[in-house]
């Protein structure tokens, strides 16, 4: 693979919290440096500082602390400005200066970020999808092997996001917002334990966790095989679960109720 020129977009991924993933990415040539989400503004400023990378934009995905937490601490200190759903200024009360709702692209120079509408974590979840590094930042949406809880949506709604997210590329890279892999390989061991392909993935999976290296980024196509929640529509999956005649909706349903109760 060829260097990639020096303006390219550098992304750097941190953990923080207990489970959390941070993430920043600093773009020279139009001299940006965005946060994804805020989950925590100590380690966040830090990390920044120590890179010498002056934060300029916060995007959001959505209104849980663990990821618009920090919005006001690191406005204070760097004047940054900050896009995402209107729930973060309207649930968590947290500072908010540009809306998005899905559908727009944002341009820091030439790095352009598309915004998804990704709800059923919560109603106004947004994912970002940034094909100059062939990676999306999907928030709570979706997780290695697994999805975010329904906490406000419906199946339907959620069926859609995953749906829209599973319409990239397959090398796409996910970027999910929480270290939570391990626990659901064991779910997905529990209702597609022969799938070949989920073999391979767990031994990779495990071996990364064994050595404390985080799993993330997932790579998009190596979870279409594998992930329950991308496969709500496969023959394969509908057999296993036996829901013969269930639309992709119902069997999603079916799948989130399992995890919850697991
Ligand atoms: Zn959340």
């Amino acid at each position: 693979m060829p260097n990639p020129p020096p303006s390219a977009p550098i992304v750097c991924m941190f953990a923080c919290l207990s489970d959390n993933y941070g993430y920043l990415i600093h773009h020279p040539a139009s001299n940006s440096t965005i946060s994804i989400d805020s989950p925590d503004a100590e380690t966040i400023l830090n990390i920044a500082a120590s890179k010498g990378w002056n934060i300029t934009h916060i995007l959001n995905t959505h209104w849980h602390a663990d990821h618009a937490g920090g919005n006001a601490k690191i406005q204070e200190a760097t004047g940054c400005r900050i896009f995402g759903p209107q729930e973060v200024n309207s649930r968590l009360q947290a500072p908010l200066d540009d809306v998005l709702t899905g559908g727009e692209t944002l341009n820091f120079g030439d790095l352009s970020i598309e915004v998804l509408s990704t709800p059923g974590h919560t109603l106004e979840h947004i994912s970002y999808y940034i094909p100059i590094l062939d990676a999306a930042f999907v928030g709570d949406t979706m997780f290695a092997l697994g999805c975010g809880r329904m906490f406000e949506g419906n199946p339907e709604m959620f069926w859609n996001s995953l749906k829209k997210i599973r319409a990239l590329p397959d090398t796409t890279k996910i970027y999910c917002a929480h270290e939570y892999t391990l626990a659901n390989l064991k779910f997905t061991e529990s209702i597609d334990a022969e799938n070949e392909d989920l073999k391979a993935y767990a031994k990779t999976l495990r071996e990364l966790r064994a050595d404390q290296q985080p799993t993330i980024p997932a790579l998009l196509g190596k979870e279409k095989q594998t992930n329950p929640f991308l496969r709500a529509d496969s023959t394969q999956m509908i057999n296993l679960l036996n829901m013969q005649g269930k639309s992709p909706i119902d069997v999603f349903a079916h799948i989130r109720k399992m995890k919850d109760n697991f």
